[in-house]
């Protein structure tokens, strides 16, 4: 049976390489993006060029009657998602005490209600066929804490809480959560920084350079393949040494 990944934020920077690596193994890849509807479809293109299919589907995962509605979008064209990748996120630079009420829920609502209405989205077909695998993106800063990204550094904490209690709950029903906590790596989310921070980034980090997109992609598709059956529940940490 062919193998169907929804890859959320796929339209650049890691998600991409994600959707780029899985398609690669020869599974079915659905590109979702929010903004972007033209970069998700150079991925798509990307993907069909090396004969793998390909989708775009649009949505605000914190919104979810648009995550249903693109849920159903897959499963009628193609089938239930067997693989889910939740890696859209946004990232939010300030003080604690300067953080709004529209950035705190928006931030939340992005990078942890995301998570929760794709997975609530997915598991129903998971669990029916008591098989499934879910990967979440967390982050560095989500283990170690990070001044002045307070709110990213909850959201992303939160996604290790998640990922360790539903990978609990799930395994009786044959599905793995696990969690790739990035480092610091070569994408917009980082080009926004400015050139001090970032080199003070890159000397901070014992391999000596920021990640790429495709060192997570990696990252991810081991914890999705055969080869990581017996693992769950884990957070795998790709940062170059960074934490230590
Ligand atoms: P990025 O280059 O800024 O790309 C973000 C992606 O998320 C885009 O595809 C964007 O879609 C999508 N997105 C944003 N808001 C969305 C929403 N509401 N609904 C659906 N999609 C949405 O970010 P990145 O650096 O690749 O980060 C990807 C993930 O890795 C994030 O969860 C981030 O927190 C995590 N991470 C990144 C780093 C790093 O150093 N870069 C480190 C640790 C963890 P559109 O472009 O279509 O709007």
């Amino acid at each position: 049976m062919e193998s169907i990944a929804l890859v959320t934020g796929a339209s650049r920077g890691i998600g991409r390489a994600i959707a780029l690596e899985l398609g690669q193994e020869g599974r079915c890849v659905c590109v979702n993006y929010y903004q972007h509807a033209e970069a998700a479809q150079e991925v798509v293109r990307q993907l069909q060029a090396r004969g793998c299919r390909a989708m775009a589907v649009q949505a605000d995962v914190a919104d979810r009657t648009a995550v249903e509605h693109m849920i159903h979008t897959i499963t009628d064209t193609w089938g239930p998602v067997d693989l889910l990748v939740n890696n859209a996120g946004i990232s939010l630079q300030g003080l604690f005490q300067d953080t709004t009420d529209e950035q705190w829920d928006r931030i939340l609502g992005v990078n942890l209600t995301g998570p929760r209405n794709t997975i609530q989205a997915v598991l129903p077909a998971m669990i029916s066929a008591k098989q499934g695998c879910i990967v979440n993106i967390s982050s560095i800063w989500g283990l170690r804490g990070a001044s002045c990204e307070v709110a990213y550094a909850c959201t992303k904490a939160a996604i290790v809480g998640m990922t360790r209690s539903l990978a609990l709950e799930l395994a009786p029903s044959g599905i793995r959560v696990n969690a790739v906590a990035p480092g610091c790596i070569e994408t917009d989310m980082v080009r926004v920084l400015s050139p001090e921070t970032r080199a003070m980034l890159v000397e901070e980090t014992p391999l000596g350079r920021l990640g790429t997109p495709e060192d997570i992609a990696h990252a991810v598709a081991f914890l999705a393949s055969e080869k990581a059956s017996f693992l769950t529940g884990q957070i795998l940490t790709a940062d170059g040494g960074f934490i230590g």
